[in-house]
Order: C-alpha cells, then sequence, then structure tokens
C-alpha cells in the first residue's frame, strides 16, 4: 500500500524543493586537539549528481542549503561552540560566498547553473514581498537554473529569524507549490525510537518508520530534540517541516543525503527514508500563509461561546467574544487566537490594533459601531482571515 502511494506521488513530480543540510556537506576533522568542521567538496559534487538525476527526468529542483555558517567558520578558523551572534552572522557573511562558489564550480560539472536567493522572515510574511520572491523563483526556473536558498542570516538577528532551513524548506515548498519536499539528511528517516538512546542487546524494535499519514504527539516524541554539533534543528524540525508541508498538501520526504543512489530509489518507488503524506486536502494556500508564514504580533483570548461559534459553526470572530488581548498587534497583523484554557486554537488577521481591542473587548457589535462609525468592523477577525489550527 505504501509503496503504492509514493508511485502515486512519483508521477505527479514537476517540482521539488531538496533541502540539504550542514552535516551532508561537511568534513568533520580532529585539528590541534579541537573538531573543527569544512566543507566537503566531494559531497557537494555527489548532491550535483543526485540533483542532474532528478533534472535528467524534466523535474524542476530548487535547493535549500545550510552551511554558510559552518563554512564562514572554516575560513576564519573558528570553531569553539560558543561563538555570539555577530560572530555567527560575520561567519555567515564569509561562508555564503565559499559555499555558493563551491556549489557554482562542482554543478557546473554536472552542466547546471545555479543562482543564490537569501530570504529572511520578512520576505515571507510580507505578501507583495512573498510574491516577489515567488516570481523570481518561477523566472529561475523558467530558464532552468537551479536556485539555492539560504535563510539571510548576516542581517537577521535571532527574533526574526526564521531560524532554521527545515522551515524554510517547508515555506519554500508551499511557496512554489512544489509536488514534494526531499530532506537529505545524515541519517535514514525517522526511527521508531529515538537512535541516541540506549538499546539492549538483541533489541531488534528499532526501525525506519516507512509512512506518517499524520503527525501525531508520538511522532513528535520519537523526533526529540536536536543532537548533531553541525546543524540546528535535527528531527524535531524535520517533523515540523513536514507538518507545515502536509497542511498544504504536499508530501516531505526524509532520506539519507548520503546515498548516491537515492534518486532512483525514489524513482523507483522503493521504501527509503520516512515519507510523510496524508493526502490530497489541500488548505487554501492565503490560509496557509496566515498560520504558517506570518509571525503573530500577539494573542487574543476568547470566551468559550465565541471558540465553539469558530471550531463547530465556521463563524468569525466578534468582539463580544474577547475576553484579554496580549502584545502590541496593529491593525492587519496576524495574530493567535487562545481558548480559555491558554490553548492556541487558530491565527487570524485582526481588524482592531492592540489598544482599540482593548477597549472594546467583549463589547456588543452595536455599542463598537457607535464608538468606531467609519472605522467599525463587524468582526474583529474575519472568516475568511482566520486558519483553525
Ligand atoms: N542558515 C544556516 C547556515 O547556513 C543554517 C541553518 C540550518 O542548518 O537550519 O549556516
Amino acid at each position: 500500500m505504501h509503496k503504492d502511494v509514493r508511485k502515486e506521488i512519483l508521477k505527479g513530480l514537476k517540482r521539488i524543493v531538496i533541502k540539504v543540510g550542514s552535516s551532508i556537506i561537511t568534513k568533520r576533522e580532529k585539528r590541534n586537539n579541537e573538531w573543527a568542521n569544512e566543507l566537503n567538496a566531494n559531497n557537494v559534487r555527489l548532491l550535483a549528481r543526485i540533483i542532474r538525476q532528478f533534472v535528467d527526468r524534466n523535474c524542476e529542483v530548487v535547493l535549500v542549503s545550510s552551511g554558510a555558517i559552518m563554512a564562514g567558520r572554516e575560513r576564519l578558523d573558528l570553531h569553539r561552540t560558543d561563538l555570539s551572534i555577530p560572530e555567527k552572522q560575520a561567519c555567515a557573511a564569509i561562508g555564503q560566498s565559499y559555499l555558493m562558489h563551491t556549489y557554482e564550480k562542482k554543478f557546473k560539472k554536472e552542466g547546471i547553473k545555479v543562482a543564490q536567493i537569501l530570504l529572511g522572515h520578512d520576505d515571507l510574511r510580507n505578501r507583495k514581498r512573498f510574491l516577489n520572491a515567488k516570481h523570481t523563483l518561477e523566472a529561475l526556473l523558467e530558464h532552468k537554473v537551479i536556485p539555492i536558498i539560504n535563510e539571510n542570516d548576516s542581517v537577521t538577528i535571532d527574533e526574526i529569524k526564521i531560524g532554521d532551513n527545515d522551515t524554510l524548506s517547508a515555506t519554500v515548498a508551499c511557496l512554489l507549490n512544489a509536488q514534494l519536499l526531499i530532506i537529505l539528511s545524515d541519517v535514514d528517516g525517522l526511527f521508531s525510537r529515538d537512535p541516541s538512546s540506549k538499546m539492549r542487546e538483541g533489541d531488534t524494535s528499532m526501525k525506519i518508520i516507512e509512512h506518517v499519514d499524520c503527525i501525531t504527539q508520538k511522532i513528535e516524541k520519537l523526533a526529540g530534540g536536536s543532537k548533531s554539533k553541525v546543524t540546528v534543528g535535527g528531527m524535531h524540525t524535520k517533523i515540523l517541516a513536514a507538518k507545515q508541508t502536509m497542511s498544504f498538501g504536499i508530501p516531505t520526504l526524509i532520506v539519507n543525503g548520503f546515498d548516491k543512489s537515492i534518486a532512483e530509489k525514489i524513482y523507483k518507488g522503493k521504501s527509503v527514508g520516512t515519507l510523510f503524506w496524508g493526502g490530497r486536502e489541500k488548505i487554501k494556500k492565503r490560509k496557509h500563509w496566515i498560520a504558517h508564514t506570518l509571525k503573530p504580533s500577539g494573542a487574543i483570548t476568547i470566551d468559550s461561546g465565541a471558540e465553539k461559534a469558530i471550531l463547530s459553526r465556521g463563524k468569525s470572530l466578534l468582539p463580544a467574544g474577547v475576553i484579554k488581548v496580549e502584545g502590541k498587534f496593529e491593525f492587519g497583523n496576524a495574530v493567535r487566537i487562545l481558548g480559555e484554557n491558554g490553548k492556541e486554537i487558530a491565527r487570524g488577521l485582526v481588524n482592531y490594533n492592540f489598544r482599540d481591542l482593548d477597549s472594546i473587548m467583549g463589547m456588543r457589535t452595536t455599542a463598537v459601531k457607535k464608538i468606531f462609525k467609519d472605522n467599525f468592523y463587524n468582526e474583529v477577525i474575519h472568516r475568511d482571515d482566520l486558519t483553525l489550527l
């Protein structure tokens, strides 16, 4: 059954996003009693070969690559673990051009042209910039150029960072309506047990989970935290990335990026890695953008009546249902909507700023109308601007 699912996905494969982590394109060596990572040009070449195989099957490929900070560290011979944020940003600035130079050289050997795109959260949460990025990427693909995307680390500070490239790759897959996100990892997929946990002798219970059709708490637990010294996210952020693409109707496949014949195995429909795929139901693009791309600027707690109206009756959020306002959001910002128990139930774009909402919360619509006259909105968040989580 799982094989059929994989074959079905392959049938429509026209555009894929491949995410490669630093650990795939890095060599780890001990120098002067200190562990040092350096860019592994041979692995970049291997990656070029893998990508060539997708391109040869008429598939457009967008690459999301980490490695800038690691490559910058190598250039500066700076391998201590306690780098400050400006130091990391300096490393990213140095390493990004070195990384791209290596990509340029190695991909050229496979006849592939590359282009660099650096994105930040601001580029994705503003609808206009989001569309600009999309158009540029589409134009590159049309000219048979492989866009290589990384987060714009050298100019974004931690609070406004996307954070990790797993999340970035999921956002890019959704932005471009790709049919598949492939995460090339340094492990074979998601294990049925945390592989770093101690195993008793003779225990054969640990195996790769072939297919996840719904990301449950149990699956999230299996992902654990980040253990690698080189990469940022570990399996946890990969699961979050898969969750994001699945909610947009895009499958995510986590496979071992050191496997030379991975493209072939994928095309043969072999059960490699872990496939995250729940079916074809898509949520509307705009709703996805609200829920996953925008960074919430605040939170609104609502009473149980409003919660019911939103969750079960598909209603908008009205001022009467609001019981608490947190954060300094302005008109049009994304906010989190919390139930009385503090649990997030939805996200939406708000029609009132935090000051106004604070003064009208709990009020009936007629009373609000009297205060705001021409600037009056019936809804705090209209249904169309609301995404249930
Ligand atoms: N953008 C970072 C870099 O290029 C890596 C982030 C990640 O690995 O998720 O070094």
